[in-house]
């Protein structure tokens, strides 16, 4: 990984607007340095940058921190960042407002005194993130492959009966046997009545002999996350119940073929909806269209209504429109594709055939 580059990015649009960033954000702290532990400040200035953090990841600081100088500290690692700012006498600090308690920030600023302002800086190195780079695409292919892999394994325990539970476990067990690191979020099994919740986790509810199940999960690999999305039915369907399936696919595909390079995301937001609109579930497609995906799960870019930001060639996000109608079901497919020049690459290697298991 650039991590010089990425640094020197991230200073450049920074500017003179403060004399240093403090990056908290272990998820940037990690994009820019490489270290993975969960105690870590990164100070960030012009092209130099140190790393704070405590004893217990001597070893593995020395072993992951690469264009960064590493400092053990006894306490907080954002008090001894407060120390070195201080020596340095820098008088404008810039934080992570969105990522920084309260409590820390009135720390920052005590252990600071009034000589230094903080100036909170909004989505700094998640915008960098948003475009991924040779590297990270490859990163997110594989937990992509890896996490495809494990919709089989779902599919082989769906029966009716069996515990929400039950699959999800069968899932998560094939994904570590395969080597992921993590889920990359609580696996959501949803079946029944159930699926019409969109973030429905996997429940000890059993599942029913009719009704759509939705299977919505990920990995982690490398650092880096999958998330992907399939609906299957449990028994005999009605047309009613393929339908609605159609509608979503449909909409996914009106989505899909919406990504490129220069046209807001709003409009790929718009395309989905529109779709489910001709179909009579416009008001019960509730959420969003998508989202970037990288060493998070949800980054931004946010593929949503009225969202005027430019795709840029480079972004991976999902598309993962769906409708939920209480009582009777839910129906949500996802994919995660890459922002090209032209269109984009669907990643993930999934079929979306209507399956009635
Ligand atoms: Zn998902
Ligand atoms: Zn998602």
């Amino acid at each position: 990984m650039d991590y010089p580059r990425r640094q020197a990015l991230v200073a450049a649009q920074l500017g003179k607007s403060v004399d240093a960033l403090l990056v908290t954000h272990l998820p940037n702290v990690r994009y820019l340095c490489g270290f993975t532990g969960s105690s870590g400040v990164l100070l960030v200035k012009g092209n130099t940058a140190v790393l704070f953090t405590d004893g217990r990841y001597t070893a593995q600081a020395r072993n992951q921190v690469q264009a960064a100088r590493v400092v053990i500290g006894k306490g907080s690692p954002l008090l001894a960042a407060a120390q070195v700012v201080q020596r340095r006498k820098l008088r404008k600090i810039g934080i992570e407002g969105e990522h920084l308690t309260v409590s820390a920030q009135a720390a920052l600023r005590k252990a600071l005194g009034t000589g230094t302002r903080l100036l909170s800086v909004t989505g700094a190195v998640e915008k960098l993130r948003m475009i991924k780079d040779a590297e990270e695409v490859a990163r997110i292919r594989a937990a992509v492959d890896l996490g495809a892999t494990l919709l089989d394994t779902a599919l082989q325990s769906i029966r009716p009966g069996v515990k929400e539970t039950e699959v999800a476990a069968e899932l998560e067990y094939a994904a570590r046997r395969a080597g992921a690191e993590a889920m990359s979020f609580e696996t959501i099994v949803a079946s029944g009545a159930r699926s019409a919740m969109p973030h429905g986790a996997a429940s000890v509810a059993p599942i029913p002999a009719r009704g759509f199940v939705v299977l919505d999960f990920g990995v982690i690999l490398h650092g880096y996350c999958s998330d992907m999305t399939r609906t299957v039915h449990v028994g005999k369907s009605s047309a009613g119940d393929r339908r609605m399936y159609e509608a979503v696919r449909e909409a996914q595909q009106a989505a899909i073929d919406a990504v490129r390079a220069g046209v807001a995301s709003g409009q790929v937001d718009r395309a989905a909806r529109s779709r489910l609109r001709q179909a009579g579930l416009a008001r019960h497609f509730t959420h969003s269209t998508g989202h970037g995906v990288g060493l998070e799960i949800h980054e931004p870019p946010r593929i949503a209504r009225g969202q005027r930001e430019p795709l840029q060639a480079g972004m991976i996000v999902t598309i993962e429109p769906g409708a939920y109608v209480a009582d009777r079901g839910g129906v949500r497919i996802e994919d995660m594709v890459l922002v090209t020049d032209t269109g984009c690459e669907v990643l993930t290697p999934a079929p979306k055939d209507f399956i009635e298991l």
